[in-house]
């Protein structure tokens, strides 16, 4: 009698149910789990509603550190543990304001500051403005723009169906934008949200004025798309017409926060560090549910499935939860930094930062083996519609990572719809879609499993 009810309950625990040799029945068992237990949804849910934006520096960004850490502890891994690392304080203030000044007719118009933007003056900064598609346009007008504000109008070209083509091919016009204006003698810069929709959302994101002295600085902030292309239109109609916009942000002294960091320690060679992980920072406009509380929850999904599943690692698989993507990537380099250190070997490292969308593949950074290895994979992954593995971007905190054989890979989510959220105030809890978030999760889980079992291509000895 004891007998039997000791192997049921073996069965129930899933210990019986996971096998070691047979890829295909446990990636099914990794869907399985997902998609009918998964917590990913409830983190995110308490991330998101509980505890809302999570701009680096800010309390919010401490309560999700505690909260996130409280979570991984209540899963039994081997280790939790915090890293402390100094990240920038920037903070919006006050809502901004802004008009299209045409003759006596004002017009108001969305529009938030850039991350790391200074402030107007507190009456605000009206001047003319010069519409530039780019800021190679911007270097040819030279100091025709002198004293007014440049328009960046370069749109998103919709011609590309993976999304993040059409972003990193304009992404440079809010990053550097201001810089390269303030150089020119221009007094502030106005950048097209970075968003295929036509909407009323005005889009923050980083910016930097590189090596510029702080008298140099000028103010810059994103326009919606509808004010975008109203803006634009006006300026064909009436090209003297004014712009005005008032914004209070500020940049405070840098503070105390942390990486968050779980473990399930390797069974065979414990020294080689697989890492899964997203950033639990996000932008202050809002919960930043898709960028990247997404990431973050299926990445702790990842290590309690594998946990709840009784799965002895081969190599040490690391939940890390970064601080600090968004504005400044410090949590990704200080991670890099004590690895060296401490003398670390990673094997693998995985990211997801793309959003909860439908997962579609993976993004690889690996030499021809390795990307050959993870492509073999392919079969394994057709079943639940991923079948995307190639070369590309895999993931911006992972990036610093530097160990000698180190593959990386970025989950792809489908991505048509993330620019409609990212670094937005629509990006909320409801943007994402409870089912596509946990067949992420299983992926990772996926991929984790495959190279743990099977190991990477070391590059050969010259
Ligand atoms: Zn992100």
């Amino acid at each position: 009698m004891k007998k039997t009810i000791l192997l049921t309950a073996l069965v129930l625990s899933g210990l019986t149910s996971f096998a070691q040799s047979n890829d295909e029945k446990n990636i099914k068992l990794f869907y399985k789990k997902a998609l009918t237990e998964s917590k990913a949804y409830t983190w995110l849910e308490y991330l998101s509603n509980d505890i809302g934006a999570r701009l680096s520096g800010s309390q919010n960004a401490q309560l999700a550190v505690n909260y996130t850490k409280s979570q991984l502890e209540s899963l039994g891994l081997d280790k939790v543990y915090l890293q402390e690392v100094m990240v920038p304080h920037w903070v919006r203030g006050e809502k901004e304001s802004a008009f299209i000044l045409n003759g006596k007719v004002k017009t108001a118009v969305p529009i938030c500051a850039l991350g790391g933007s200074v402030a107007t003056a507190k009456t605000g900064l009206t001047a003319e403005v010069i519409e530039v598609q780019g800021i190679k346009e911007l270097a040819e007008l030279g100091d025709k723009v002198k004293g007014k504000i440049v328009f960046f109008n370069r749109p998103m070209n919709p011609e590309n169906v993976e999304t993040f083509i059409s972003y990193g091919a304009c992404v440079d016009q809010r990053f550097a934008g201001a810089k390269e204006a303030a150089k020119l003698g221009a007094v502030g810069t106005i950048v097209r949200s970075m968003n295929l929709r036509l909407d009323d959302f005005p889009h923050t994101g980083a910016q930097s004025y590189g090596d510029l002295t702080k008298e140099q600085y000028i103010p810059t902030a994103a326009i919606s798309t509808n004010g975008a292309e109203l803006l634009s239109a006006t300026l064909k109609s009436n090209p003297s017409l004014k712009f005005y916009f008032k914004q209070s942000c500020e940049t405070l002294p840098d503070v105390l926060s942390y990486n968050v960091i779980g473990e399930l320690t390797g069974t065979v060679t414990p020294e080689n560090i697989m890492v899964v992980g997203g950033h639990l920072d996000s932008w202050d406009l809002a919960d930043g549910s898709q960028d990247d509380g997404a990431g973050v929850v299926q990445s702790m999904e990842v290590v309690r499935i594998l946990k709840n599943l009784n799965y002895k690692p081969k190599n040490t698989i690391r939940v890390v939860l970064f601080m600090n993507e968004e504005n400044g990537g410090k949590g990704g380099a200080k991670y890099e930094e004590v690895s060296k250190q401490k003398n670390e070997n990673h094997i693998f490292a995985l990211e997801s930062d793309s959003g909860g969308f439908s997962p579609r593949g993976f993004s690889i950074e690996a030499d021809d083996a390795n990307l050959k290895k993870i492509q073999g994979f392919r079969d394994l992954f057709e079943p639940y519609l991923v079948h995307s593995f190639t070369i590309g971007h895999a993931g911006s905190d992972i990036s610093h990572l530097t160990s000698k054989a180190i593959v990386k890979a970025g989950l792809k989510p489908d991505s048509q719809r993330y620019f409609d959220y990212h670094h937005a105030a629509n990006d909320k809890f409801d943007a994402v879609n409870k089912r596509e978030l946990e067949l992420g999760a299983a992926t990772m889980a996926s991929l984790v499993y495959l190279l743990d079992q099977t190991g990477i291509e070391m590059p050969k000895a010259n």
